[in-house]
């Protein structure tokens, strides 16, 4: 065996491919998950499917209300359009807007691949390819070193970024709610050095009776009391543990749900010849391409066809909806008044029309989901104006100590319900604007605006000192003085405002 050491110039050359090879495999390969010394509190991230905002007063839940009576609880949660359940998800652990992560809508067509995405497509939704355009928390979680489990959520079946979950299961609707919670308190009783640090949970009943049988009906109240049950039996299972005060539970719902009646459908077919046209979407809103027929055509044709639908081009759908942008944006988008449904005569001659629905403008106040947070991260016992779900993702690495990828939330919102932090105030101030009553809820850094069944978030763009308060967002804005106060939504001005009370 030789021992001559090889000429230096060799050498040189070999540490120098050592280095391209280095970079090269670093640039090609998930970073490595190099196991982190110092562990973040574990987290625990659950959804409840169409859970709406206002289910919490209409049930018997001592379990949740636990959870809003220790931790902190918005009003309620302002999602994304559209409102539909894999867009809405996927927001919440991206801090993308679907305009931007590119899951667009539950039922979707890539131009680019000709390829259709639908829920009950397996093959499509494992598919990593519909959610590159986005990082979910799980991804930047385990690319920096920390362990993820998911018992459900949207995107998890597929490798993004070359990435899954450590542990993760294909969707089966049909696994019991009590399998789901015994799971994560398997995880979670897992020796420190094994014990995921970022956990989901996902349950579907509470949205599946909502479409069935209406929002808030008594079938819908009772799955959400039998969910508050299940719910009570982890948060006993996680305190003999020891760890239902050592790990923070955000819990949320990615839509709510508003009642669609038959009476209520505008068949598209009555305006436009569907041979001519694709549409990948149906329900609240049409996502419509321009295959045989120019979009100006299908939004003439469409413009003033009915008094419930508001028709647009890619380019002039509203900017608060910030849809226009990913290539799976449909050339014209279609979107029905709340309550009223698209679809088209032989569609709807095929199916029982449900009784629940959800995906319009994300800030119609039906729309909203709930947000709670309970842990050592939050000062126990706070209330905040609605919170927004793209903000969700920047909330999610902070609690993971994780540098988020970039995302289009922000952190501010929630940073001042965080422990160690001024006790947040919350002030409801009562308007008259030229004739229009207008409710401003004000948290630190945020303000949420009741106007008629809309709730709009709006971020403060003013020095908290200053004597005007000033809130902005996309084409909103709303500002204080004293009793007086003004803004503009979607556009149009809000006149003068004059404080009618608290
Ligand atoms: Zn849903």
């Amino acid at each position: 065996m030789s021992v001559n050491p090889a000429p230096v110039s060799r050498n040189a050359l070999a540490a120098v491919a050592l280095v391209a090879a280095t970079i090269v495999l670093v640039a090609c390969q998930p970073a490595p998950a190099d196991p982190v010394e110092q562990r973040p509190t574990p987290l625990l991230l659950i959804s409840i499917d169409g859970f709406r905002h206002d289910y919490f007063e209409l049930i018997d839940s001592p379990n949740l209300d636990r959870l809003l009576d220790e931790g902190l609880h918005a009003d309620s949660l302002h999602h994304v359009f559209p409102t539909k359940t894999f867009p809405t998800h996927y927001t919440l652990v991206t801090g993308r807007h679907p305009g931007t992560h590119g899951v667009v809508a539950n039922s979707m067509w890539d131009p680019e691949r000709d390829a259709r995405f639908s829920l009950g497509d397996r093959n499509a939704v494992g598919d990593g390819f519909w959610y590159q355009d986005g990082e979910p928390i799980w991804v930047t979680a385990e690319k920096q070193g920390l362990t993820s489990a998911t018992f459900f959520w949207p995107g998890t079946e597929a490798k993004i970024h070359r990435l899954r979950p450590t542990h993760w299961r294909p969707y089966d609707g049909s696994v019991p709610h009590m399998e789901r919670v015994e799971q994560v308190l398997e995880w979670a009783g897992l020796p420190e050095k094994e014990r995921p640090d970022l956990m989901t949970l996902y349950f579907s009943r509470v949205d599946s009776l909502g479409h069935s049988r209406g929002p808030a009906a008594p079938a819908v109240l009772q799955a959400a009391e039998e969910l508050d049950t299940e719910l009570g039996e982890l948060f006993e299972g996680l305190e003999r543990l020891g760890l239902f005060d050592a790990i923070n539970i955000v819990l949320v719902s990615d839509h709510g749900m508003t009642e669609v009646d038959i009476e209520r459908y505008i068949k598209l077919d009555d305006y436009l010849d569907l041979s001519k046209v694709r549409v990948s979407d149906w329900g609240p809103a049409a996502q419509i391409w321009a295959t045989d027929m120019e979009a100006e055509a299908i939004v003439e044709a469409l413009e003033g066809a009915h008094p419930r639908l508001r028709v647009w081009a890619r380019a002039d759908i509203p900017e608060r909806y910030r849809f226009g942008t990913h290539h799976r944006v449909p050339d014209v988008l279609a979107e029905a008044d709340p309550g009223w449904m698209i679809s088209s005569a032989p569609f709807l001659a095929q199916r029982q029309p449900p009784r629940g629905m959800h995906g319009w403008d994300p800030a119609h106040g039906e729309q909203h989901g709930i947000f709670v947070a309970r842990g050592p991260a939050f000062t126990p016992g706070t209330r905040s104006p609605a919170l927004r779900s793209v903000d969700v993702y920047a909330l999610l690495a902070e609690l993971l100590d994780v540098e988020p990828a970039e995302h289009e939330g922000s952190i501010s919102p929630f940073a001042p319900y965080l422990v160690n932090r001024p006790e947040p105030g919350y002030e409801r101030l009562h308007f008259d604007c030229n004739g229009q009553a207008v409710q401003a809820r004000i948290g630190p850094n945020h303000m949420a605006l009741h106007i008629d069944a809309y709730i709009h978030v709006l971020d403060r763009v003013s020095d908290p000192a200053d004597s005007r308060q000033a809130f902005e967002e996309v084409d909103l804005g709303f500002w204080i003085e004293g009793d007086r106060a003004g803004g503009r939504i979607d556009g149009s001005e809000l006149g003068t405002c004059r404080k009618t009370g608290y």
